[in-house]
């Protein structure tokens, strides 16, 4: 049985700054695979580029350090190659939102079982303090001295009107709502996205840890039942008096890996190869 400490990585500790809410999030992430009985070896968590995507390096799955924006083409094509592995994408909300914003919108369409959680702190925090997709209107940030005269994206909403298969928000600063909604994002059959608010002590000053936790409220513990599209969406505009977390939309879909017609038959990796010549394949292209 998978146990927390076996997920810990041995010699290296996070770099991020004492107080910041990626701490939360990568325990929460840990108890959910415990939660979950997971093997470390069945799982696979890549990210792109940011504070939140240094994660990979501090748990003991499989892992994989991408480029700025492009965790989710990454996760989705070792999807595709072994279904039979877990995989968890990570981002930031710049680099979801922002460089990744095009594979954000497309993995929303395609029901690939992949999980993807945002650590959204609505600032860029690696490159210290710029104003993110998800900046509110009006916040000083270094790059917005004046005040951010942008819109924030509204991911939740972009997500349900897409009729995404799972649809989830939490915070980091509440563990156990974090932990349980990952696990069943994890468990979840189908594409699940769950946006994590997330503090950045240093660079955030307007969104931090009382700020939330005087707004946040559970949709699940207020008898919210995330089943009605037309529902989810209006949910999905609340905010920010009062901020919903849980499961904004729930629906199974047929799985992209089990319709498609050479991937249902076994994972890509299993798939004899014998006959093919790779001499002919690279004569084709050279
Ligand atoms: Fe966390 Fe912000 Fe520090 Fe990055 S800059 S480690 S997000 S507190």
């Amino acid at each position: 049985m998978t146990e927390l400490r076996d997920l810990n990585t041995s010699g290296y500790s996070p770099d991020w700054c004492p107080g910041c809410g990626n701490f939360g999030i990568l325990t929460a992430l840990k108890r959910a695979l415990v939660q979950l009985k997971l093997n470390p070896k069945d799982v696979l968590v890549v990210a792109g580029i940011g504070c939140s995507s240094k994660l990979p390096q501090w748990i003991n799955t499989f892992g994989f350090h991408g480029v700025h924006g492009r965790g989710l083409p990454v996760g989705m094509g070792a999807k595709i190659a072994n279904k039979k592995l877990h995989v968890i994408v990570i981002g930031g909300d710049g680099d979801v939102f922002g460089e990744g914003m095009n594979h954000f919108i497309h993995s929303l369409r395609k029901n690939i079982n992949v999980t993807l959680l945002v650590h959204d702190n609505q600032i860029y925090g690696l490159t210290k303090g710029q104003t993110s997709p998800t900046t509110m209107h009006g916040d000083k940030t270094s790059s917005s001295p004046g005040g951010n005269m942008d819109d924030p994206i509204n991911p939740i909403a972009l997500a349900v009107a897409q009729r995404t298969s799972y649809v989830a928000r939490s915070f980091s600063g509440d563990m156990d709502h974090l932990t349980n909604t990952i696990a069943d994002a994890i468990a979840f059959k189908g594409f699940a996205f769950v946006d994590i608010f997330q503090v950045c002590v240093s660079f955030n000053k307007h969104n931090t840890f009382p700020w939330f936790k005087e707004r946040i409220y559970d949709l699940q513990k207020k008898g919210y039942k995330p089943d009605n599209q037309e529902k989810a969406f209006k949910k999905s505009l609340e905010g920010w008096d009062k901020i919903p977390i849980g499961v904004f939309y729930k629906e199974e879909k047929p799985l992209y890996e089990e319709e498609h017609p050479v991937l249902k038959r076994t994972p890509l990796v299993k798939q004899k190869i014998d006959n093919i010549s790779i001499k002919k394949l690279m004569d084709k292209f050279c």
